[in-house]
């Protein structure tokens, strides 16, 4: 615990604002770079169907490949494209990528699977948003059931009569909409019974199973998604011993290290091969 004085405090260990700005810039400017220069690759998790265990969905995860940094992970740049606008460049054009990606592996044979493209909140507020994944599935020629836009709770809480409209029209046009990070956000229980929503992916922080609470949350989420129609899917799952409990409780899917680490395309299909085909 610190006593004393809080601002002297601060000044310690906040680094001022100049500075923060600097490091921002200078990872904007990098970012800006990337974007141009093709330095962003999607990896893809694999989804999988707890009862037949087979490949059901991909989760598309951006990356970024730095000339020097290597491999940086979209938990530390994301942030950043969000407060200066670049994600919605960016965001676009994971959805197209993915989308275009998922399309040649149907062309190549494989037995179809849904893409899932996470959404910022910036992008999601864009008003051209459903014209974009329109387009870009009109480019792409794969059809809207195979493309799944992750939101997360957090945009659910303002403006609650645009969400429902634009998630509509969403669901008009034939895409799958799904809850990411479901249990940490703020989503009130009445809105998520107004939200045209497909599937619910249960946060990683629940499926540990060492926490006793854990359990019974997990066994709720799952009760509630089915009263409301809804699929559901748990994230991060590592161990033989979630696994046996989601199964036993009945959830849907699985997506998490136990199965597989996010893959680039092509050590992907590599698994696709185990998939049956049609
Ligand atoms: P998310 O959408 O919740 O993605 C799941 C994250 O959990 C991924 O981290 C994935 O690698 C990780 N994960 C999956 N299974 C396991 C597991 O068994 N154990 C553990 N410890 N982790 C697991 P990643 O790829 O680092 O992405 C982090 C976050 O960055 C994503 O969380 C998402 O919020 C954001 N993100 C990634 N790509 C995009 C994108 O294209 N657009 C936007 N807006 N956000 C993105
Ligand atoms: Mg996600
Ligand atoms: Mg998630
Ligand atoms: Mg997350």
């Amino acid at each position: 615990h610190v006593k004393g004085n809080n601002r002297d405090h601060y000044k310690c260990y906040e680094p001022s604002i100049s500075k923060r700005l600097e490091t921002q810039l200078s990872v904007e400017t990098a970012l800006r770079k990337a974007v141009k220069e093709n330095q962003l690759e999607i990896h893809y998790q694999p989804q999988k169907c707890i009862v037949s265990e087979e490949v059901v969905g991909l989760e598309a995860l951006v990356r970024w490949n730095h000339p020097e940094q290597g491999m940086i992970s979209p938990g530390l740049f994301i942030p950043v494209a969000e407060k200066t606008g670049l994600i919605c460049e960016i965001g676009e054009w994971v959805m197209r990528e993915a989308c275009m990606q998922n399309k040649k592996w149907q062309e190549l044979g494989f037995k179809p699977v849904v893409v899932g493209v996470n959404l910022s909140a910036t992008q999601f507020h864009q008003k051209d948003l459903v014209s974009k994944v329109k387009k870009i599935l009109d480019e792409s020629g794969l059809e809207p059931k195979y493309l799944e836009l992750e939101i997360t709770e957090s945009m659910a809480v303002s403006n609650e009569e645009y969400i429902i409209r634009t998630l509509k029209e969403l669901r008009e046009e034939g895409v799958l909409v799904s809850i990411d990070d479901f249990g940490t956000g703020y989503s009130s229980l009445k809105y998520l019974s107004r939200f045209p929503v497909s599937k619910l992916k249960i946060d990683r922080i629940f499926i540990d199973e060492n926490r006793k609470q854990n359990k019974a949350i997990v066994k709720s989420i799952i009760h509630m998604s089915h009263s409301l129609d809804m699929k559901v899917i748990a994230e991060g799952v590592e161990t033989n011993e979630q696994l046996d409990f989601l199964r036993q409780e009945r959830c849907d899917e699985i997506q998490g290290f136990l199965y597989s680490k996010p893959l680039p395309p092509v050590e992907l299909e590599e698994i696709f091969q185990q998939n049956t085909y049609h």
